[in-house]
């Protein structure tokens, strides 16, 4: 019954021209590269994901990841790990990181599209690899050489897996309140004692060691989230011959039972004593983590976007074959495909479109990164540092917002089918929800936006955006599209009228600014959505016109998104204790 899942790679691969990928390949570290055998190797890729992760992604919900009482360690469903193994064999967890120890020496781009075929073939999997790549780069922006040569090379062929280490009972959003401590120990080591919460992939039987990142309060630092230190803690000692040794004084005590990444293992993780290495300067932690934020961010953005492909391939395919009702005036027994009613397809429509938009959001996100990287000209770094910045917290908070919407609206599609877990589509809505609450929830992407991205001149990122949907707006009007024009240039000036009631009431009115926070960001999210579907049909070299889809989401959705304006500037004293 549950709908057999292919990867989009035509319209894969169609983004990632769109988004500038043949500009990302022309960057000096990429020279290596053959540009025209991308879609061959996505396309290789996509296969081995077919075949062998896709299938387990239904046992890896139904049967789940679990701590054995015994052994006190994590199994994980049949067949992870032989799945695991053939991605690490491959070569193909190592793809995006630099050449030096041993990865492919890809641009990001094209590792958020590989991203993008993993999650949506089993997103419980894709976290595991996931959650190294920001071990990956903490290494490699903070490690010292030793550090580096001891770890990266095993991380980057995914053969040990890293995990990121910050949550505590009571310091979730507020990570400063944290209450792990790191002593000084022998030789340049330190002791990490304390409990964490809610590890993703904290233990487990995918490889022989496990590199935790940790974060913990050192003595003598102030409080708050200026003293906090970060270390590595392996669960295997790494001996002198770099092989993993004795375990370290680390625990999973439990594994969490939850609504849905049901093969994904939520530890408890217990440290006593473990020996670990300060990664960085003392209390300078947080600060680290900052720096790799973005992509980590933007990776459960791109999970959103796996999860609402997923939604619409389901929905559409099931929209076809489900027979029901008539079409006004038709005779007692000429039902249809529920495809043929009107109020279907606008549930298709929404589901296409609002993907198709998600999917250029975050691979435009990517392109900033690889340029904000490795552009040769700083100011250029500079410029798409800053609109990384800008973007990170739509691609995340907007997508992941329209992929719990988007799972929601496919089993709509299902009727009483989708409730029912046989279709599969109850898991892809169930699995999607966590996405809006990890690596920060919504309303803390949302603070990021106004109170740290949020800047009123013609340079900052939002006021180049603003530039730049008039001129795709003119470019609509010239190509015949007069009510899009219409609405993406209102679009334009809505934004620019909630970002300014934000930016003055910065210093004057801040509780309002945090008021109209989420709002904000919400129609933010669709307008730069509406925004980029309408630059890929009418920009300067792409010109291929407005689809359906497109022509639906920017008449339809987009003037709902802009109603959040109200919203914005309703200020905190509309939001009283509602008992
Ligand atoms: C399945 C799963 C996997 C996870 N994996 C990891 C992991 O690998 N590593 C790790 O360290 N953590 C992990 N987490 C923890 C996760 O990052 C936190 O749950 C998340 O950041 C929210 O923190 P919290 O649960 O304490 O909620 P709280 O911080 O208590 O938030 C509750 C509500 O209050 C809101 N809120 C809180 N503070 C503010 C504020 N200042 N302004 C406005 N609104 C606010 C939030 O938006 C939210 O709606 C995971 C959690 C889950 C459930």
């Amino acid at each position: 019954m549950s709908h057999d899942y292919v990867p989009p790679l035509p319209a894969i691969t169609a983004a990632l021209a769109q988004v500038g990928l043949a500009d990302v390949l022309s960057l000096p570290p990429f020279a290596h590269l053959d540009a025209d055998s991308t879609p061959d190797f996505l396309a290789e890729f996509a296969r081995l994901v077919a075949d062998k992760i896709g299938p387990l992604d239904r046992i890896g919900d139904r049967i789940g990841s679990h701590r054995d009482p015994e052994s006190g360690r994590v199994r994980t469903p049949p067949g992870f790990a032989d799945a695991y193994r053939d991605l690490v064999e491959g070569g193909w967890l190592s793809v995006p990181f630099g050449l030096e120890y041993g990865g492919g020496g890809f641009p990001w781009l094209i590792g958020v599209a590989m991203q993008e075929i993993l999650a949506s073939a089993n997103v419980a999997l894709s976290l595991c690899p996931m959650l190294t790549q920001t071990g990956i780069e903490l290494l490699g922006e903070l490690g010292t050489e030793r550090q580096r040569a001891a770890y990266l090379p095993r991380l980057v062929s995914g053969e040990w897996t890293g995990t990121m280490v910050l949550t505590e009972p009571d310091a979730g959003s507020d990570v400063g309140a944290l209450r792990t401590r790191a002593v000084p120990g022998e030789g340049g080591t330190w002791r990490v004692s304390g409990t964490k919460i809610f590890i993703t992939w904290g233990d487990h039987d995918l490889t022989e060691n496990i590199v935790h990142f940790v974060l913990a309060r050192a003595p003598g630092g102030p409080p708050g989230t200026r003293g906090i230190s970060l270390f590595t803690v392996p669960a295997r000692l790494v001996g002198a011959d770099g092989e993993a040794g004795a375990r370290n004084h680390v625990e999973c005590v439990s594994t969490e039972h939850k609504l849905g990444i049901h093969a994904s293992p939520t530890c408890v993780l217990a440290f006593e004593d473990a020996e670990a290495e300060l990664v960085g300067e003392v209390h300078q932690g947080m600060r680290a983590m900052f720096a790799m934020m973005n992509a980590a961010r933007l990776s459960v953005g791109v999970e959103g976007l796996a999860l609402c492909e997923r939604a619409f391939q389901a929905a559409d395919s099931y929209a076809r074959a489900r027979h029901q009702g008539r079409l006004p005036g038709a005779a007692a027994d000429q039902s249809v495909p529920i495809i043929e009613h009107p109020d279907v397809r606008r549930m298709l429509l929404t589901l296409r479109s609002t993907t198709d938009a998600a999917r250029l959001l975050v691979y435009t996100t990517a392109e900033a990164i690889d340029t904000a990287r490795h552009h040769p000209e700083p100011e250029e770094r500079a410029r798409a540092a800053a609109m990384a910045g800008f973007l990170v917290p739509l691609a995340k908070g907007w997508t992941t917002t329209m992929a719990s919407e988007m799972t929601s609206l496919a089993i709509q599609v299902h009727g009483g089918l989708g409730y029912i877990e046989e279709t599969g589509v109850a898991q892809l809505y169930r699995d999607a929800r966590i996405t809006s609450i990890y690596e920060g929830t919504t309303g803390i992407q949302a603070l990021d936006l106004v109170t740290r991205k949020l800047a009123g001149s013609a340079d900052s990122p939002l006021g180049l955006v603003l530039t730049a949907m008039e001129e795709t707006a003119k470019a609509l009007a010239e190509a015949g599209y007069a009510t899009e024009s219409a609405h993406l240039s209102s679009a334009a000036t809505e934004l620019h009228e909630g970002a300014s009631w934000l930016i003055e009431r910065q210093r004057s009115a801040p509780l309002d600014v945090l008021a109209g926070a989420t709002p904000f960001l919400r129609m933010t999210g669709a307008a730069v959505a509406a925004w980029l579907l309408c630059r890929r049909a009418v920009g300067t070299g792409r010109g291929s016109g407005l689809t359906v889809a497109d022509r639906f989401f920017v008449d339809q959705l987009l003037p709902v998104a802009l109603a959040e304006l109200v919203a914005v500037r309703s200020g905190a004293a509309a939001l009283a204790d509602p008992t």
